[in-house]
């Protein structure tokens, strides 16, 4: 725990992600792609700038720039109340919500760094990213999906030492009486200008008598420089990997996405994938369109009818869906009453999209199809609104920044000529120099000279325009939800009944890709089915979505000729 004197971030946590070398953070400063603002101070400039102009909606309610600049500075209060501050991690666990953004930006007023964990997580990754991250406070909500995310969050801070909040945004339920626990909405402080009277925040906190401060006089502890947020990474190893973005690095992202896509003051962006991915909140999606004054519209689930109505009421201009999705809104398109023509652009990536299916979005959507290939790393690229229908239906676009350094590469590291299929690789000024605290995942995924190894194949047109035709990271890729296929090897593993086991990808009409299981059972066990391995796999304390979708039963696993699993011979028994 910190207080918002302590300025800490330069040395702890933000100790725990490498620098970009001194040149390049100097000539991306003087190139003005790092504009040396935090997001605290973005949101007083919005707040200024678009005022009332409505920054989100949420069901009915709505909020302007100042509501969510007034908000975020009263959460915050509420939040150093219970001792949240400069440089400490705070898991932030919600669903599309109008919470999530006010968190967020109430803990940039901190400059402490939100974690973005799915709403889908479970024990064992919500406990492993509160000890990861050293977590002082857990945001999340009361009851999602038939979840009691309540329990979840007593179990967590049990475990973790240096968990001390939990923030329900909702109801208590049966932890009204445990004082680590707060509701979202009794942490804001009453007003943006006496704030803390009653509550000892007086002068010695900072807050100053002027009043007209948007921050509410809370300063802004934050460094450019520092980490704005955590994201997560798919990952292929173990546990996800942690993903530190500056503020510099997110904004600079954020600024190039939303150039991409053309977004002004008049864009309204519908918010259908989970808010704290990546795409979602920042690809372009909603930190772009807040930086231009838009408008962002939170989907409360990802039912095509639903999204359908709230572009007509909302008149939505921009939103961003997968290939999952994408044949869902096909056949609702056919059957709507709905009136789509505000819709300019239906941004579609985070999985491989097939070209006939683009071709079809194309067709029969009067909106542009823009194609995209981003992670949370950070390399964004997106085919250019303008482009031909055949680069529109084929490719994933074109890195946003000029400065993004692009080398596709052989197995032995060898720029491979245009056309030719390789390994993408990056460095650029808003992609990771390294993982969160782990020098090691590091060392295996950044070259020397700091390029990002994607573990993406892909062929580069002449034109710069990126095709994606593989992948060689033991990832599965189920919809867009990235599996890491050790991890889900190792949790599975530890089933009684089951000797051996790998898991792999194979391709399905819908999900684009489907898990399945490779399980070598105990002599004289019964077999395994799918509902087992389903109810193992959630009794661990892991995400639903990890769990095979199919299982085969294998007499012995095959293995190379260096006794490890022989993933290769498995494949061939693929679909
Ligand atoms: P994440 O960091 O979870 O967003 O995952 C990033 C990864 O998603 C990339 O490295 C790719 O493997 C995959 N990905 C994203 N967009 C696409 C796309 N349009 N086509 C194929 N794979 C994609």
């Amino acid at each position: 725990m910190t207080t918002v004197d302590d300025h800490a971030q330069t040395a702890t946590i933000r100790s725990l992600i490498p620098d970009w070398p001194a040149d390049f953070a100097q000539r991306y400063r003087d190139l003005g792609l790092w504009e040396g603002k935090t997001f605290s101070t973005r949101l007083d400039e919005w707040a200024d700038l678009y005022g009332e102009s409505t920054a989100v909606v949420d069901g009915d309610r709505r909020f302007t720039y100042r509501d969510l600049a007034t908000r975020a500075t009263r959460l915050a209060h509420g939040l150093r109340n219970i001792g949240v501050g400069r440089g400490d991690a705070v898991l932030l666990q919600l669903p599309n919500s109008a919470e999530f953004v006010i968190g967020w930006f109430a803990l940039q007023r901190l400059g402490a760094v939100p974690v973005h964990t799915q709403p889908g997580h479970r024990h064992l990754e919500v406990s492993y990213l509160a000890g990861a991250t050293r977590a002082v406070a857990y945001i999340t909500t009361d009851e999602f999906a038939r979840f009691d995310h309540r329990a979840l969050a007593s179990q967590v801070a049990d475990e973790v030492e240096s968990m001390t909040s939990v923030i329900i945004a909702g109801d208590l339920g049966d932890h009204a009486a445990d004082d680590r626990f707060h509701t979202f909405d009794s942490l804001y402080v009453n007003d943006d200008r006496g704030l803390g009277d009653d509550r000892g925040l007086g002068d010695d906190r900072g807050l100053n008598d002027d009043g007209g401060l948007n921050d509410g006089g809370l300063g802004d502890p934050a460094d450019p420089s520092d980490i704005a947020l955590l994201l997560l990474s798919g990952g292929t190893t173990g546990m996800p990997k942690l993903i530190g973005r500056t503020h510099d690095d997110y904004a600079y992202n954020s600024r190039v996405a939303g150039d991409r896509s053309r977004l002004d003051a008049d864009s309204v962006y519908l918010a259908i994938l989970p808010i704290a991915f990546n795409y979602t909140w920042n690809c372009p999606g909603i930190l772009s369109t807040f930086r231009v004054g838009g408008t962002v519209v939170l989907a409360p689930n990802q039912d095509p009818a639903v999204c359908f109505e709230l572009i007509e009421r909302e008149k939505v201009t921009m939103t961003a869906i997968n290939p999952q999705l994408a044949p869902m809104w096909l056949d609702e398109r056919e059957f709507t009453e709905n009136d789509l023509s505000s819709l300019k652009i239906i941004e579609i990536g985070s999985a491989r999209l097939a070209d006939y299916e683009a071709r079809r979005i194309i067709d029969e959507f009067d909106a542009t199809l823009q194609q995209i290939l981003g992670m949370s790393e950070g390399l964004f690229c997106a085919t250019h609104l303008d482009d031909d229908p055949e680069l529109l239906a084929t490719t994933q676009g074109v890195p946003v920044s000029e400065y993004d350094e692009i080398r596709v590469i052989d197995a032995e590291g060898v720029v491979v000529p245009n056309g030719e299929i390789g390994e993408l690789t990056v460095r650029g000024p808003y992609t990771l120099r390294g993982y969160f605290d782990a020098p090691e995942q590091t060392a295996k995924a950044i070259t020397a000279d700091g390029f990002y190894c994607t573990g993406d194949l892909v062929r580069r047109l002449d034109s710069g325009h990126l095709i994606v035709s593989g992948r060689i990271k033991d990832q599965i890729n189920r919809g867009g939800e990235k599996i890491a296929a050790t991890e889900v090897e190792g949790a599975l593993l530890e089933h009684p009944d089951i000797r051996a086991l790998a898991i792999l990808g194979e391709p399905d009409e819908t999900l684009g890709e489907r898990s399945v299981a490779f399980v070598v059972i105990d002599d004289g066990a019964p077999e395994l089915t799918r509902r087992d391995l389903q109810t193992f796999t959630e009794s661990v304390g892991l995400s639903a979505y990890k769990a095979p979708d199919v299982v085969r039963i294998i007499d012995e696993m095959p293995l190379t000729p260096l006794g490890k699993m022989d993933k290769n011979a498995l494949r061939a028994h693929l679909g």
